[in-house]
């Protein structure tokens, strides 16, 4: 079973995970999801996790110290914990990782606040050999913290679990899908339900045809022409 643990100074932010298609999942077994609040880690009477920069400049950064203690206390024994730093300076977030992601025993996310966790930590871990640390981004923006980001992640993740999605076959055509062919990455076709004829608007004549094959062919070259008009954007 996959461990979803996330550390925050934030634990409140992250109730949403306890919601909709997580929440059952979660009561069903078939993922685990724990909050920690970095604080705990913290002796000082302020509970601080934060100081100024080496070599001056704005804002504050998060201490090592505290990261360091909060990691190893909820380390499992797996062969491989995957250690997800959220950062805007990281690698990219994509369909393509949710799909290793998926893999993990145990996914640890350092949901970061203020001008982010210090370079160490990222360094100290991927020393380590049971750890995989990866430097990850949801976007070319910047927010206030992981939090949102790390639930990105998770939402992402968590729907690609045996028994999470109630019909598996969702996962099979949707955007950027690599469950049917590993090597294209195309958003999904457009889609309609009832009724056939809304605010002057048709369904395309093809969906109402029955004719399976036709309907295929139709998907396939409307999520090409989708995916094409994305790229030239
Ligand atoms: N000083 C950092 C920089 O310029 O790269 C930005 C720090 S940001 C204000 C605070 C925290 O929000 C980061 O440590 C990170 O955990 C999170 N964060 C902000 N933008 C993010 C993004 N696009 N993807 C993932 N995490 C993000």
């Amino acid at each position: 079973m996959l461990r979803f643990d996330l550390i925050s100074i934030f634990p409140e932010y992250l109730s949403p995970l306890k919601l909709s298609l997580l929440g059952k999942a979660q009561d069903k077994g078939l993922l685990a999801i724990n909050i920690h609040d970095l604080r705990d880690q913290t002796t000082d009477v302020h509970h601080s996790v934060d100081d100024t920069p080496y070599g001056g400049g704005a804002g504050m950064v998060m201490s090592p110290v505290a990261w360091g203690d909060a990691i190893d206390q909820i380390s499992s024994d797996a062969d491989q914990i995957d250690l997800v730093i959220l950062t805007p300076a990281g690698k990219k977030f994509n369909q393509k990782m949710a799909y290793e992601f998926s893999k993990s025993k145990q996914i640890i996310f350092a949901c970061g606040r203020y001008e982010g966790i210090d370079a160490r930590v990222g360094k100290y871990y991927m020393q380590q050999k049971n750890y995989k640390v990866h430097e990850v981004s949801i976007g070319d923006y910047v927010l206030g913290g992981g939090e949102v980001a790390a639930m990105v992640i998770i939402e992402a993740v968590a729907r690609l679990l045996p028994g999470v999605l109630g019909n598996p076959d969702s996962l099979k055509e949707e955007s950027h899908s690599i469950a049917g062919n590993k090597d294209e990455s195309l958003v999904e076709y457009p889609n309609y339900t009832k009724p056939a004829s809304w605010r002057g608007l048709d369904v395309p004549e093809i969906l109402l045809s029955g004719n399976h094959g036709e309907i295929a062919k139709w998907r396939r070259s409307e999520a090409e022409r989708r995916t094409r008009e994305l790229e030239a954007e």
